[in-house]
């Protein structure tokens, strides 16, 4: 933990004194010294498309971003992420004045947060959240205000009830994320249509975070909050490479807005990075114009990973919530006899060689997630049937 100085305050200030180190350094650790399969943190086993790899090659080579890129990201990029709005949701940005390539979409939500919140502001967020929520609100002096989705009929529920009442005068923003992460929630056009209703009433900023708006399955469809009527101008839409292409190490983030809100974002992001990522900005915007066939297969190719890896569970005994979207199942272990997520993930690797999250770490109130665990499906097909080999000694 935090370590003390002679005169016994913190190293680690109180902001974020809280947080300690991410339950994935300590799973991936666990991971390595067990030799189990890593389900835990969300990043493919394989690279994505090799045409794309080669015009990061390219783009190197040629000396195209190895030296700071500007500021609000390539001319290319912009481009090419604007006709990506256009082209799939008819939302128009202009790529000079509406559009941020960020390091990232961390980036991306730490740059929004410490832009757009005064301290004692609350920031209503979807619990349970993506983990660099909690944190970034409290760096920037935000108070965050959990709306918990909840188990309903195999799938994890927002209640607009609870949502409206969660909103007060001090609240300044909503921080939505869908497809969402951890729960594979995917909110309808019905929801997200309360949701722009209120934002709209009570004069409220939103951030939405959708950087798994290419992975949703069956009937579930991704609808862009900005779409709705009164949202464009106060909703910053964050997007990332990193999940769509299967390239979660190139860093490549983008926000799309207005021209003031994407003025007052850059105000923070470029004191945080600066910028980054400057030959893969090039491969990323090649990667956007790709035709719509790489992200039906990519989609359909997840698709059959959920399948493979929910009726593992199922074999093994868990309750499995089927996600809509997202690359993640979330199970409940209370089949099983077990009642404490963290405690079961961390014996998981020697029970039977797999690493899974326990959802607990990210609820403010673990006790709500405690019985939930998540494990990631954007792996190989051989290790998705390895691991489901492996779950199973847990049914006997
Ligand atoms: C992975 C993830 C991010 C971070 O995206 P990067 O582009 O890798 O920074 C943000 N939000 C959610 C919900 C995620 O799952």
């Amino acid at each position: 933990m935090t370590g003390m100085t002679s005169s016994a305050r913190p190293l680690l200030n109180r902001r974020l004194a809280a947080f300690g180190t991410t339950i994935f350094a300590e799973m991936s650790a666990l991971a390595l010294r067990t030799g189990a399969i890593n389900l835990g943190q969300g990043f493919p086993d394989t690279d994505g498309p090799e045409e794309i790899r080669e015009a990061a090659v390219r783009a190197l080579r040629e000396g195209r971003g190895n030296q700071y890129p500007p500021g609000p990201g390539v001319p290319e990029l912009r481009a090419a992420i604007t006709a990506h709005q256009e082209r799939r949701y008819g939302l128009s940005y202009d790529p000079d004045s509406e559009v941020l390539v960020t390091a990232g979409a961390t980036e991306a939500v730490a740059a929004a947060l410490l832009a757009l919140v005064e301290p004692g502001d609350e920031v209503v967020a979807l619990e349970p959240y993506y983990d660099s929520y909690a944190a970034c609100i409290a760096m920037a002096g935000g108070t965050r205000v959990p709306v918990t989705l909840r188990p309903h009929e195999g799938s994890f529920r927002l209640d607009l009830d609870e949502l409206r009442a969660a909103v007060t005068d001090r609240t300044r923003l909503l921080l939505v994320n869908t497809p969402h992460n951890p729960t594979g929630t995917v909110l309808t056009r019905a929801e997200l249509r309360a949701i722009a209703e209120l934002a709209v009433e009570r004069d409220l900023l939103v951030i939405t975070d959708e950087v798994y708006e290419h992975l949703v399955f069956d009937a579930a469809e991704h609808v862009p909050l900005a779409t709705f009527p009164g949202m464009r101008e106060r909703t910053v839409s964050i997007g990332s490479a990193g999940k769509t292409f299967s390239f979660t190490g190139w860093k490549v983030g983008w926000i799309t807005s207005t021209a003031e809100l994407v003025t007052a974002v850059r105000s923070a992001k470029q004191f945080l990075t600066y910028v980054a990522s400057g030959p893969f900005q090039y491969a990323i915007a090649e990667a956007l114009r790709m035709p719509d066939s790489y992200f039906e297969e990519f989609r359909a190719d997840m698709r059959a990973k959920r399948e493979l890896l929910a009726g593992g569970l199922e074999q093994a005994g868990f309750t499995v919530f089927r996600p809509a979207g997202t690359y993640f199942i979330t199970a409940d272990i209370r089949p099983l006899d077990e009642s404490d997520g963290i405690a079961f993930c961390r014996s998981l690797p020697e029970r039977c060689g797999v690493v899974a999250i326990p959802n607990a770490v990210f609820y403010d109130h673990r006790q709500q997630g405690a019985p939930f665990v998540r494990f990631a499906f954007c792996k190989r097909t051989s290790v998705l049937e390895e691991a489901a080999s492996r779950l199973k000694s847990l049914a006997t």
